[in-house]
């Protein structure tokens, strides 16, 4: 049998194809997803859904692993009530964003987050790799790269994220539910993403999301915004000498 499938995702490698892989391209792909309201066209899994093909992408084309999606996430939001921290849904009140309505889950305060982060990165430097590129859900996002300069010389790993050198002209996940997301599932995972549970009248607006209208989304964008995230993705490696 032809196996013409890249295997690229760490939990299907066998431990040779895993050394091949590494000692090829000693690259890991963290992506970074939370489980949240993603309008009522979105599955909630939605953020590690796009930085996962993200990743996905980019291992095909540059070569690395990709390692499994960190679900756990944190937000500002949830931390933002009087200093007070609410880790349940059934006690966040009414008034906090949409982000948050029913159906969002797994949410973990900053702190834990960046311990989580730092115990995987103890073993990804131990298992052979020398860099990293994390992304995807916002505030995950921004958590990783606050912490990169420092962590890069604790871990001796060289790591990217969408740092402020490429912010402008990164187009990947950069709304939630709008236009942009939306696009990247319909590029992604066409057949999960259900346009008709949205106001079928342009004048009224969909509710609960943030960036442009969704109804405005294709297949087509979504593929142009992986496109230019991996080919960003790509000169930064190539930059660094990996
Ligand atoms: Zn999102």
């Amino acid at each position: 049998m032809i196996d013409t499938y890249e295997k690229v995702y760490y939990t299907e490698l066998l431990p040779h194809e895993f050394q091949k892989r590494l000692k090829e391209k000693p690259v890991a792909y963290l992506p970074l997803g939370t489980l949240e309201w993603h309008g009522a066209h979105l599955p909630l899994g939605s953020d590690s859904i796009q930085s996962e093909g993200l990743m996905v992408a980019c291992a095909r084309q540059l070569g690395g692993i990709v390692m499994p999606p960190i679900y756990l996430g944190p937000d500002q939001a949830i931390q933002a009530q009087d200093g007070q921290t609410f880790y349940g849904m059934d006690s966040i009140p009414d008034t906090l964003p949409p982000r948050q309505l029913k159906g969002s889950c797994y949410w973990v305060s900053d702190g834990f987050f960046k311990l989580l982060i730092d115990m995987i990165l103890i073993q990804i430097k131990r298992a052979g790799f020398q860099a990293v590129f994390a992304d995807g859900h916002g505030p995950s996002r921004w958590s990783w790269v606050k912490d990169l300069p420092e962590r890069e010389a604790r871990f001796g790993l060289k790591l990217f994220g969408v740092t402020s050198d490429i912010k402008r002209k990164w187009k990947y996940q950069i709304d939630h539910a709008g236009q942009n997301e939306t696009s990247i599932m319909l590029a992604l995972r066409p057949e999960l993403v259900d346009i008709s549970k949205l106001p079928q009248d342009p004048s009224i607006s969909p509710e609960r999301i943030l960036g442009k209208d969704p109804r405005q989304a294709t297949d087509k964008l979504g593929k142009k915004y992986l496109d230019a995230a991996v080919n960003i993705i790509k000169e930064k490696f190539v930059k660094s000498g990996l």
